[in-house]
């Protein structure tokens, strides 16, 4: 299949990535995002953790630092929702997603999608969806215990290079999920070898995404 660019080469691209906790972004979508700020185009990015509180609001930043390095431009929004309780934080996190709409402009949407298994992710992609209604949403995936991958409809090729950073980054980040026993080279990679065997990569790894609308031209 051939691979559709998701921008103009050269063309400035605006990016706002959601993620429930500190490390959702970087496992959902990490790849993606250090193989764009790798390339041509100049990147802004609004980076948005909601639940970031004490030892995980500084790995937030600090791999979001990381990460970020190459974006043009790039804005923190670290947030202090309890983890595990989003439900019963609906109307502060409703109101939250209304001032970011307020502030962000993005080509391009990273968040969580609807058939996510965990509360708080599953909110998340909600009020992402319910918010930014005229922007492409791309639906990232957290491989987790409770086994709830499906099938996703957009693939994001990544080369061997970006996959064995992204892990590294992984690794070096997020020291406080380490003691997670799922929390490994092995799933990160195995994940990401599947859905490259099923989007045929042409370096065999791959990032998918659940997309709702797309608009193309
Ligand atoms: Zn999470």
């Amino acid at each position: 299949m051939k691979a559709l660019p998701i921008a103009t080469t050269g063309a400035p691209l605006s990016i706002l990535a959601i993620g429930a906790h500190s490390d959702d972004i970087e496992i959902g979508a990490g790849g993606t995002l250090l193989s764009w700020l790798a390339g041509a185009s100049p990147i802004d990015v609004d980076w948005c953790v909601l639940s970031a509180n004490g030892p995980r609001n500084d790995e937030a930043r600090a791999s979001a630092d990381a990460i970020l390095k190459k974006a043009r431009t790039r804005k923190l929004h670290l947030m202090n929702y309890k983890d595990g309780y989003f439900p019963a934080e609906y109307m502060s996190l409703k109101n939250f997603f209304q001032q970011l709409k307020d502030s962000v402009a993005p080509d391009i949407v990273l968040t969580h999608h609807a058939t996510d298994a965990h509360q708080d992710h599953r909110l998340i992609a909600e009020l992402t969806t319910n918010t930014f209604r005229n922007h492409l949403v791309l639906g990232y995936e957290i491989p987790k215990w409770d086994g709830d991958l499906s099938r996703p409809n957009m693939y994001f090729a990544l080369s061997e290079r970006a996959l064995a950073i992204k892990i590294e980054h992984l690794m070096n980040h997020f020291a406080t999920q380490r003691s997670k026993d799922w929390f490994d080279d092995e799933t990160f990679r195995g994940l990401a070898r599947l859905r490259g065997m099923e989007c045929r990569a042409p370096e065999n790894y791959a990032e998918a995404f659940h997309v709702n609308k797309i608009l193309i031209s």
